[in-house]
């Protein structure tokens, strides 16, 4: 059988993210983004080997967009599609793994729609326009949450009513499951160790951070919680906060639920502290420059993520390494750097040299001889969803 094609989709509220990935072929044929749907400005914008290429959309909607770069991605696969992997948020206590999109999978990604108001909606757009356009194709759901579904209960519970666990499905879920996952196999093939009987700690550090534990496999716990707001510093997202900051808010300066949310969830992190940017290299380049709120910014973000990587280390009882994974995790020598300064305890230490050079999609070894692994390792998101649908398909 030749090597198969797998569209994957990932579908926000007015966007939508693409790649079209061969099975036997490390880099995409074809990716790219949809964006600004639903407006004047909506373009669709993707890149077919080196060269990249522009279409206006004008008030495109999710299905328009899609049948645009359907079209695109029929003609770069010569036709041949073999299965569309949607990336879903939330799978909630229903999804342990990926499931082909049927009507009572549908269903159940609705039910938990309640736990991602702004994601789930837009996925099931995305799954929904494709079926339209795809009826006779598989179509297979991947979770963001699915990999943390294996969290013992005392790492998944919080401290409050029984009730509203059992009523109401509050607890912790975790999210960039998809990421933890593909690195943490990645890691173990790196280091010649067998996935199922090795430990990793992983910094998934992007615009969204989190921290999981990986024991043998599967996920033992992670900074995210209910939502994605839980845990560490993130681009414009606070992290942990004192539970108690909404009441005292609305207490004392009368600010609405509304206006909480989106202090907490859109001006906040990176953003926030540094009162400049919520992107690590705007701040990394404004420290240089003696820009304070930058520096305290990239302080901050360090001494939080190396708390929580000792924190994690509760859930594992062997570490055979720390792996860094996301935009920053995967280019930002200076942040490993400053978090490993505050974890000496846990043995770990970099080798200055391997840290300078593993950016910019180079994988590797970081740390100095002799001292526990620490690991650079590009994720890819997409690839693993791919992988997952292939495996439903067989
Ligand atoms: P992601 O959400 O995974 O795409 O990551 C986005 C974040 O990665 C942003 O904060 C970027 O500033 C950061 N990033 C990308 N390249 C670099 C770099 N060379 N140095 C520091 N941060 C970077």
């Amino acid at each position: 059988m030749s090597a198969r094609n797998i569209l994957v989709i990932n579908c926000g509220s007015s966007s939508i993210k693409f790649a079209l990935v061969n099975e036997a072929q490390e880099t995409f044929i074809v990716s790219g983004l949809a964006e600004r749907l639903g407006s004047p400005e909506a373009v669709l914008h993707w890149q077919h080997g080196q060269h990249k290429h522009s279409q206006a959309l004008p008030s495109a909607d999710h299905g328009l967009a899609l049948s645009h770069l359907l079209s695109i991605v029929q003609q770069t696969a010569a036709g041949v599609l073999h299965g569309i992997g949607h990336r879903v948020v939330h799978g909630g206590e229903h999804f342990s793994g990926a499931s082909r999109v049927d009507a009572a999978s549908l269903q159940a990604i609705r039910q938990v729609a309640p736990l991602a108001p702004l994601h789930n909606p837009a996925n099931l757009l995305g799954i929904e326009a494709a079926m339209k356009l795809f009826p006779d194709l598989v179509q297979v759901a991947v979770f963001d949450t699915a990999f943390h579904q294996s969290l013992p209960e005392h790492a998944y519970r919080y401290a409050v009513p029984q009730a509203l666990y059992a009523e109401h499905g509050v607890r912790r879920y975790g999210f960039h499951g998809t990421s933890h996952r593909y690195v943490s196999r990645k890691a173990a093939q790196m280091s010649g160790l067998a996935f199922d009987a090795s430990s990793w700690l992983v910094a998934h550090l992007g615009n969204g951070s989190s921290t999981c534990a990986v024991e043998n496999g599967r996920s033992r716990d992670t900074s995210m919680g209910l939502t994605p707001l839980e845990g560490l510093v993130m681009g414009t997202r606070s992290g942990d906060v004192d539970p108690n900051l909404h009441s005292h808010l609305a207490r004392t300066l009368g600010w609405s639920l509304e206006r909480i949310d989106s202090m907490l969830n859109k001006d906040s992190g990176l953003l926030g502290l540094s009162g400049l940017s919520n992107d690590m290299r705007t701040l990394e380049q404004a420290r240089e420059q003696g820009h304070a709120g930058a520096t305290l910014a990239i302080e901050v973000f360090c001494y939080r993520l190396a708390k929580s990587l000792a924190a994690m280390s509760c859930a594992l009882r062997r570490l055979d390494g720390l792996i860094f994974t996301g935009g920053i995790g995967e280019n930002s020598a200076l942040i490993r750097s400053k978090t490993l300064d505050h974890l000496g305890l846990l043995g770990l230490q970099l080798d200055a040299q391997a840290n300078a050079r593993c950016v910019r999609g180079v994988a590797g070894a970081i740390h100095a001889d002799g001292h526990t692994r620490v690991l650079v390792v590009p994720t890819n998101e997409e690839r693993q969803i791919a992988l997952d649908t292939l495996a439903l398909l067989d």
